[in-house]
This record gives structure tokens, C-alpha cells and sequence, in this order.
């Protein structure tokens, strides 16, 4: 049996193409992808187009663009084997973070992908990313459970797990990594699935939920050396602050100045949840290692192991929006709820 796959164009670069009299780039009309892309019909899948209105670059993304993509895919949730979001590749690795946490229970592929350069440009990337998410999207094992059942992301010959991801080119086609987390899948001739990294899913999860409240309460503080105390202060008590993401050095490490800790300690007893994550893109915060660490870790600030920037504020945001009592953040920014980083 075809599996049959939803594709939610939200915008971006890859919907784009020149228009042949005037050589602007136009939107690109993805219900007529089969004229397109003929070959399409070729793959086992039936493909059906939702476009969001109105398409959007993706540095526009608000929290009520992710509610709305949260939506559809819950109101489609029952007709459709898998999912292919296509969004601007600026900001996709928030969307797809936040999507792997409000899509509670999950049990089917929904893979992002986008372009670097217009679909309908020769030379594009889009075609490729295209096609292979969809059968990504659609693949199936001899028992008819998808093979990919998890937000995941798909550039450039390899699929990742969606959380895990950061663009991190504006120039090359390669343009997304996992720094921490092997990839999903390689793609050459074919597409080699790398089993022992997809998420397993339990017979018990069947019922997706989605989380249509996100916290907006949230910042994100990179440290710099240099950075003043009066600075730092009105980073961290901002208005309306009740989460922050520190990016600390190396393996977590903040400065020990007096007035730095004093700060930080003020931070957390006003109910603040602080989650310490590196500025190094590849490794781990480990906050026992280092003094200028273990200060951190005693003074409450939660760890955020390896997860990326866009897996800790879209985490922080969706665990904030379930407005639980302070223990129970904490305990759940501690916890991994879909694989956002290693234990
Ligand atoms: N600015 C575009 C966007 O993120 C870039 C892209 O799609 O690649 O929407």
C-alpha cells in the first residue's frame, strides 16, 4: 500500500522560482508538484500540499506560527502516514526543536527540509531535499510502522534528529549539523537508516497531543569576557523573565567574581529556572569538572548537557507553558523528553 504524506509549505527559499518573463523569483505553486517533478510519481507515496497563508521567511517565525503547524498536523494526523514541513533554513532548527516537544506522543515521521537555493534555480538544492524527505517520510517497514518516527530533519544526504540540529551555513549547500548526535540517516545510491539512533516508539504513545502554550518568558544570555555586572543584570532580570538559557564556556563554566554568583543567586531565588549550556557547539557542559563550574552547578542553575541553543529556549518555552510549580520545570528541563540531549 502507497503511504500517503502531507506537505506543509510554511515558506522559504525553497519555494521559489524565476518567473521566465520578468526573472524575479516567484512563490512556487506546490499543488502542481507532480508537473513539476513527474518522477515523483514513481516513489509509494501519495502527496498532498498544504500551503500556510501566508507564506513566511522563516526570521518572521513567532510561537504562533509553531501552535499553527502543531494544529495541522494533529488535524491531519489520522489521514496522513507522515509529514514533510518545508521552511526557510534560517530558523528551521527552532521549529523543528520546538515541534519535537509539542508534538506530545508522536508516532509518525515528520521531516523538515528546505533549500539554499530556490527550487525553481537550475542549480538548486531543493529538489533533492525535496524528494528524499518525502520518501523518508513515507518509508515503512514489512510491518507497515514508519521508520522514522520523530521530527527529523533532512539536508543535504543526511537526516537528523530534528532537536539536535543548528544551521550553521549561510554559504555552503551542507548547511545544517548535529554536533551531537549521529545522523538518522545517510543518503547515497541509497538511503542507509541508522536504526540504533531513531527513536523507539511504545505501543502505549499511540495518542498524539499537542502543546498549544508556549512560554515567551525567556532569554538567552551568551557570556562574554568583559561582560558588566549592570549588563548581565538586565539580561537576567528582564521583565518577565522566568527562563534563561546561559551559554557558559567550554564545559560550563561562568566567571566566579563575587558579584557574578551573587547575581546568579539572586536569579534563582526569585524562582528563575536557569539551564547552563556551552558556547561550543561539539561536547557536553559538565559542571563538576571545573570551580567555575561547580559554582553553577550549587547554586541551582540546571544542566543542559549537550543540547543545542534551539533545543534549550524551545524546550524551556514549552516546558514554562505548562505552567507547572518550580520543582516540576526543574524536573522535566532535567529530564531528556524526546532525545534533546545525552544522558
Ligand atoms: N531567509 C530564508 C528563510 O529562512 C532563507 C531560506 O529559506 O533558506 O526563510
Amino acid at each position: 500500500m502507497k503511504s500517503s504524506i502531507l506537505i506543509i509549505y510554511t515558506g522559504g527559499t525553497i519555494g521559489m522560482k524565476t518567473d521566465e518573463a520578468t526573472g524575479a523569483l516567484v512563490p512556487f505553486d506546490f499543488s502542481g508538484i507532480y508537473d513539476e517533478f513527474p518522477s515523483l510519481k514513481r516513489l509509494n507515496v501519495d502527496i498532498e500540499v498544504l500551503t500556510m497563508t501566508p507564506p513566511i521567511d522563516s526570521s518572521n517565525v513567532s510561537i504562533d506560527n509553531w501552535v499553527d503547524l502543531a494544529r495541522i498536523i494533529r488535524d491531519n494526523y489520522p489521514r496522513y502516514d507522515g509529514f514533510v514541513v518545508l521552511h526557510g533554513t534560517d530558523t528551521m532548527s527552532y521549529t523543528a526543536s520546538a515541534l519535537s516537544f509539542m508534538l506530545e506522543n508522536l508516532a509518525k515521521p515528520v521531516i523538515f527540509t528546505g533549500s539554499q537555493i530556490p527550487i525553481g534555480i537550475l542549480r538548486t538544492d531543493g529538489r533533492e531535499n525535496l524528494i528524499t524527505a518525502i520518501e523518508i517520510a513515507g518509508a515503512r517497514d514489512a510491518d507497515s510502522r514508519p521508520l522514522v518516527p520523530e521530527v527529523a530533519l533532512y539536508f543535504q544526504n543526511r537526516l537528523f534528529r530534528g532537536n539536535r540540529t543548528t544551521k550553521q551555513s549561510a554559504e555552503e549547500l551542507n548547511a545544517f549539523r548535529s554536533y551531537n548526535y549521529p545522523a538518522l540517516a545517510e543518503v547515497g545510491v541509497n538511503i542507509h537508516y541508522n536504526f540504533s539512533a531513531i527513536r523507539k516508539i511504545s505501543v502505549a504513545d499511540s495518542q498524539l497531543r499537542i502543546a498549544e502554550k508556549m512560554s515567551d518568558e525567556v532569554v538567552v544570555a551568551k557570556l562574554f569576557p568583559g561582560i558588566s555586572r549592570q549588563t548581565l543584570r538586565s539580561i537576567l532580570l528582564g521583565s518577565n523573565v522566568r527562563g534563561i538559557v546561559l551559554e557558559t564556556y567550554g564545559a560550563g563554566n561562568a566567571p566566579t567574581a563575587a558579584w557574578c554568583t551573587e547575581l546568579l543567586s539572586e536569579v534563582i531565588s526569585r524562582g528563575i529556572v536557569v539551564v547552563n549550556i556551552s558556547q561550543c557547539k561539539d561536547g557536553a557542559v559538565a559542571m563538576h569538572l571545573y570551580e567555575t563550574g561547580l559554582r553553577l552547578q550549587r547554586l541551582g542553575v540546571v544542566s543542559g548537557h549537550d543540547m543545542t541553543t534551539e533545543a534549550a529556549v524551545t524546550k524551556l518555552m514549552y516546558v514554562l507553558g505548562k505552567n507547572l510549580p518550580l520543582q516540576e520545570t526543574i524536573e522535566m528541563m532535567r529530564s531528556p523528553l524526546r532525545g534533546e540531549f545525552t544522558e
